[in-house]
């Protein structure tokens, strides 16, 4: 079982990434869970056309979790995949990982968390106190940076770099940095500044998805784009992607080097120019 997690800043496109990548990944035959953790719980929406299904720390909340059943949390959307909404706190509220560990804990108790792929789709902005969780309990296994040319999008991602290189201090370490996937925003010069901080904290640059009004299309229709324009370039960078991060293996002994604020700022500053 592959178990991969997307990173990024609130607001970077993380969840559309994630909803594609799987919506991809199913085309191969896999089976696939996908498990949003967000306060805005809208990861697996496009997945499930639209409807916003109840989340797991609601359900807790309203049931208890010991009467729960797998059908409460567990919703089947576009070819299968299967969807799963850890949800969040009340805003200004952190839960310090605790809705995404809750879920975790109640999948397991259900025999729920199988599958071929599990892509974890996590907010990692700096005011959630929690992101590291997922990587801590040994459930994100391989993480994926999302992010732009955009110096805050950059800034989370070297962030949630930051968390990784400290855990993999750990004896047995168990959370790797499988690579940058840049969700482009049109800056000037992006792919190279993203390129060149994939670099700067050892790894790589996996995907490059330009932006495409396909994708806001597609989302107006509920749909990703894979079902809603199955023959389109973009659905094809999607393919593309998925096909990559199922190649990649990350190497243990690699481990990730996150830049100081310094450098951070220097390196935006070669590219973000007049
Ligand atoms: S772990 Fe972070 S993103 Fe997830 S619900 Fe808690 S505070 Fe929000």
């Amino acid at each position: 079982m592959k178990q991969i997690a997307l990173y990024g800043k609130g607001g970077i496109g993380k969840s559309t990434t994630s909803a594609n990548l799987s919506a991809a990944l199913s085309e191969k035959s896999l089976d696939i869970l996908q498990i949003g953790c967000d306060p805005k719980h809208d990861s697996t929406r496009m997945l499930m056309h639209g409807e916003w299904i109840p989340t797991v720390l609601d359900l807790v909340r309203a049931k208890g979790d010991a009467n729960l059943t797998v059908s409460d949390v567990i919703y089947t959307g576009y070819n299968g995949i299967r969807c799963v909404e850890a949800g969040g706190p009340e805003p200004g509220i952190g839960c310090a990982g605790r809705g995404i560990i809750a879920t975790f804990q109640l999948l397991e108790k259900l025999e729920a968390l199988y599958g071929d792929v599990i892509v974890y789709d996590v907010l990692g902005d700096v005011v959630c106190g929690g992101f590291a969780m997922p990587m801590r309990e040994g459930y994100a296994r391989e993480v994926y940076l999302v992010t732009s040319g955009d110096f805050m999008a950059l800034y989370a991602a070297n962030n949630i770099c930051k968390a990784i290189a400290r855990l993999s201090k750990r004896a047995k370490p168990c959370c790797f940095l499988g690579g940058v996937i840049c969700n482009s925003q049109n800056i000037k010069d992006e792919y190279e500044l993203v390129s060149e901080f994939a670099g700067r904290i050892n790894t790589k640059l996996l995907g490059f998805i330009p932006r495409s009004q396909i994708v806001r299309i597609a989302e107006v229709n509920k749909q990703t784009v894979l079902e809603y324009a199955p023959d389109s370039e973009q659905a094809g960078i999607y393919r593309q992607l998925a096909e990559t991060i199922m190649k990649n293996t990350p190497d243990p002994a690699k481990k990730p080097t996150p830049l100081s604020m310094d450098e951070l700022e220097k390196l935006a500053q070669k590219y973000i120019t007049a």
